[in-house]
Formats: C-alpha cells, structure tokens, sequence
C-alpha cells in the first residue's frame, strides 16, 4: 500500500509500505476512505516530537471502513464505516476506567499515554492502518453524517470541547476569549456555545481569521496585531476579565496573553501543542486565584458530540477549506503548511 511516511526532520515521502497486519485478537484493518492533517503532524516534520521515528506513518485522524478483524473484535464486522479516535483506548486500565483514555496503559508501547496514531504506532494517512483495541476506539459511522464531517471528530471537535470549553469550566453567560482561530481554536468556539457562553472572542494576528471565526459562534473578534488588543477584550467585559481564556496556539506569548486577560478567579485553558517551556507568573497570579488546565484529549465525548453534527447542530461543514485525492497528499500538505496564504482550515484527503 502507500503511505506518508515521516523520514526525519524536514523529511517525508508518500511511498509504498508493506499492508498492515492483525498483531493482537483486538486488531481491526481498516482501509481509510478519508483523512486529514493536523497541525500536531507539522509540529512531528519540524522534529518537535521526538518520540516520532523515521519510518513512521503519520496521522491520528480517519473514517474508513473495516477490511479484517481479529477474532476478539465483537462490536464490528468487516464493511462496517468507523471513525477513528486519535486516541486508542484498551477500555480495561483504570485510566479508561475513569475516562481518562488519553492514559491508556494498554500493550502497544503507550507507556500511558493513549495518543498512538502516527506517534508511536503507523497511523492514518495511508490507504490502510491496523487499529488497536478496535472495539473502544472505533466509533460507528452514522448513514446521515458525512465522512468528512466524521473525520472532525477524530481529533479537533473532542480536543476544542474537552480541553477548551470542559477544562475551562465555561458556563452559562461566560465570556469567553479563544487566542489562536486555526481549526482546533475554532473547533472551541463552535462548542462553547453549548455551556452557554454569553460573548466568544476570538483572538488572532490574522485578520481573515478573525472574521471568519464568526462563521464558527465568534460573538467578537480582536486582531492581537493591534496595538490596545487587551484594552479591545476587557471592553468586552466587566472590565474585570474574560471568565475563561483558552491558548489555541501553542507558544509562550499567547499563553501569556491568556494569563494577562482572565479575571479573578477565572479560568486558563491551554489547548495548543508547546514546543519549549512556558514561564508562568506565580509571583502575580497566586492571588488572583486563577485556575489553569492543560491535557491530551480523552474522545470520551465523541459519541455526543457526533450526535449533534448528526442533527446539524455544529458547524462541521465550515471547518473544510480544502479536498483533495489521498494520492495528493503532499499537495496538501503544502497548503496547509503555508495557512496563512492558502486560508486552510480542515484539508480533507479521499482515497
Ligand atoms: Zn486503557
């Protein structure tokens, strides 16, 4: 079969690789129909993921329909059409037990830590990938939604709501300021609404993006390239603070913004993927008794948050910029490595 294989730093090929094989009972093959990049996959080619090896297939997010199974898969058949969670969860460690699937202990080299896919096993941009504990990490594509829309569950609709909106507390009349309008930031916006949020304030240096985001439930928009941005957002508010601010980027500056607008006793939420250390504030921020959350997504509200794009309740279809074919996927991944050009959101790939 083909594949995207990661080479090294700077390095991939899309190049043939030998078919994927049931190892465990638990195992299902499953031929990808759709998938997607990440901007956790760019953040693996600038070599910031060291556990990612040479030789590694990337990507943690598909639909696709199953091909095999081992024989200790019971909930799905071959020709069933399954999204994957980014996270595999064994369903029997006590991490799973407690929903804390981003933990799973499971046999497949986690070490804890359930995000496999084009981490520490191959994943999903291939015309093939073998899924581990098949039967609590495939979720059952629904007749009315679409593949692609199931695609944007297997990471960004779970990682926005669980890390944004649920680790931030977000609650009814909330403001609400999201720093960072690329998919996952948006994916937050989109959700919020659901705690009830009164103001979303989506926060970029892109001024498209920006505007855009009002497509996603963005009440508010503030450049961070204008010079009074913070005076714009605590205009927006009591003049306390947002209630919660949730870092959509994953650098030092915007998690600092986030710490510079919440109010006393307010939320951070940090979504973003960091590259180095973050200096935090302790000597300024201990008494304004702030809480502050982080994590890898657990996908433990995926089955939920598919029944609302199901019922057409979430902006699914805006988060897709881009299609192409599977065999195009160093195209797209050169559009959307270059976002701020090419505008991309989601770029769908078909096999
Ligand atoms: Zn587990």
């Amino acid at each position: 079969m083909k594949a995207l294989v990661y080479e090294g730093p700077g390095q991939k090929s899309w190049k043939d690789v030998p078919d994927p094989q049931i190892h465990d009972p638990r195992d299902a093959i499953v031929k990808i129909d759709t998938t997607t990049i990440c901007g956790t996959d760019l953040h693996i080619l600038k070599g910031d993921v060291p556990a990612v090896t040479p030789g590694r297939i990337l990507g943690h997010e598909g639909v696709g329909t199953v091909t095999e199974t081992g024989s200790g898969v019971n909930a799905f058949k071959t020709g069933d059409k399954v999204i994957l969670s980014c996270v595999s969860a064994d369903g029997s460690c006590s991490f799973c037990k407690d929903g804390l699937y981003s933990h799973c202990t499971g046999e497949e080299g986690q070490s804890g830590i359930g995000w496999i896919f084009g981490h520490l096993i191959d994943g999903t941009q291939a015309e093939y990938v073998r899924v581990p504990y098949a039967d609590t990490s495939m979720y059952r594509l629904p007749e009315n939604v679409s593949q692609e829309h199931g695609v944007l569950l297997s990471d960004i609709f779970p990682t926005g709501f669980e890390m944004g909106v649920q680790y931030g507390q977000v609650q009814p009349g909330d403001v609400v300021a999201v720093i960072g309008a690329g998919p996952v930031g948006l994916a937050v916006i989109a959700t919020s609404g659901l705690y009830g949020a009164a103001k979303i304030i989506a926060v970029d240096l892109d001024a498209n993006r920006v505007e855009q985001a009002r497509k996603f439930g963005a009440t508010h928009g503030v450049n961070s390239g204008d010079e009074n941005w913070r005076e714009q957002i605590m205009d927006l508010t009591d003049g306390w603070g947002v209630d919660v601010a949730v870092e959509a980027v994953g650098i030092p500056a915007t998690f600092e913004m986030c710490t510079s607008i919440v109010r006393p006793g307010g939320n951070v939420a940090n979504v973003g993927v960091h590259g180095t250390p973050v200096s935090l504030e302790l000597d300024r921020l201990w008494i304004e008794n702030i809480n502050i959350s982080m994590g890898l997504v657990n996908t433990n509200t995926l089955s939920m948050l598919l029944k609302l794009i199901a019922e057409g309740k979430l902006p699914a279809e805006e988060f897709i910029s881009h299609r192409y074919s599977l065999a195009d996927i160093l195209t797209a991944y050169d559009t959307f490595s270059r976002a701020a050009e090419t505008n991309a959101l989601k770029v769908i790939l078909q096999a």
